[in-house]
């Protein structure tokens, strides 16, 4: 693709990026960068790779190449995807709007990993919008790498976030319908898991991935799944690649499969074939009629991967000349 074109492209993305609500860390670190003393940074995202799980992966990773164009890292990409699904209150599964718990609590679950091996986790955590924000915070200010539950909370109204409702008409209409049969069936179908995963190779060959999710419909309280566990719903390595995981998180947990799917890759094994390995591994393992998992893979060096148990899983891919959909290999 020639220069003029790869730029048509980027204005698509800002384009799509406009309503980008971006944390003023994020703002404040491009801002930094803008104003360094050998001038803007020059973007040439010619080798910046993004992947995310679900249909809402295109948006997220146009988000993200749109925070690459003002100056971040692949970092900023990371955050500024996730909170555009968090955001969007049509979706599910992540955010504002998830479905709540069998009790009527969305309780929300966020993770995060730079190049730099450093991460940051925030699990069961409640009127929070933006979850993969407040892990980030966790990584970057603080000396742990997890928060839970209240202290979570606690730790975001210190920072000045703001509590929000993020049960919906929708989402609580859904509920209220459920509770006529509370009929809770401890696995996931097939159709009900679009957490969000995104891996992201930035154009100075930095990685970072993120993982944010209301979890699993009608969970019992209290019931934290992979997304905001490091090895289990995210793992990056720098050295190696980076891995994700959408579906059961029960599963993913139990065979630590984000971290599984990058060590993979350190034996050898292209991002695809991880993906497929750590896919076997839960089949291996357990009953999979009525369980979906599927994982996504992004190597140093900007190859990808992807495998589900069952047909239906999808991802995005976007990269400074194009973006797609992709429909997963499975079985
Ligand atoms: N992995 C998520 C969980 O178990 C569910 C999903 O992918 O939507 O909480």
């Amino acid at each position: 693709m020639g220069h003029s074109s790869r730029r048509a492209f980027l204005q698509k993305l800002i384009a799509t990026g406009g309503t980008l609500g971006l944390s003023p860390w994020t703002l404040q670190s491009m801002l930094a960068q803008k104003q360094s003393p050998s001038g803007p940074r020059s973007v040439e995202p010619g080798s910046a790779t993004m992947l995310s799980t679900w249909n809402h992966g295109m948006e997220a990773n146009a988000a993200g190449f749109f925070a690459l164009q003002q100056g971040g890292n692949a970092m900023d990409m990371i955050e500024a995807g996730a909170r555009i699904v968090e955001a969007d209150a049509t979706g599910l599964s992540v955010g504002i709007g998830g479905l709540p718990d069998r009790d009527g609590n969305v309780t929300l679950d966020a993770c995060c990993m730079d190049h730099t091996g450093n991460a940051g986790s925030v699990c069961f955590v409640q009127g929070v919008l933006h979850p993969l924000s407040l892990a980030r915070k966790v990584m970057e200010d603080t000396p742990h790498v997890m928060l839970a539950g209240a202290g979570a909370e606690q730790y975001a109204r210190e920072l000045g976030i703001d509590e929000v409702e993020l049960l919906t008409d929708t989402s609580r209409r859904a509920w209220e319908e459920w509770r006529k049969t509370s009929d809770y069936k401890p696995v996931i179908n097939i159709e009900n898991h679009d957490t969000i995963g995104l891996l992201a190779l930035d154009d100075q060959g930095r990685l970072a991935g993120g993982c944010t999710t209301s979890g699993l419909a009608y969970k019992m309280h209290g019931r934290v799944g992979d997304s905001p566990i490091l090895g289990a719903g995210l793992f990056v390595d720098a050295e190696i690649g980076g891995a994700t995981a959408t579906g059961l998180g029960e599963a993913v947990m139990k065979t630590v499969g984000s971290f599984l799917v990058v060590e993979l890759m350190r034996g050898g094994r292209s991002p695809q074939e991880a993906c497929e390995e750590a896919v076997h591994r839960i089949m291996d393992r357990m009953p999979t009629d009525d369980l979906q998992v599927g994982y996504l893979a992004l190597s140093r060096e900007g190859e990808i991967g992807g495998h589900a148990i069952h047909g239906g899983f999808n991802y995005a891919h976007t990269t400074a000349e194009a973006g797609r959909m992709i429909d997963a290999s499975h079985g």
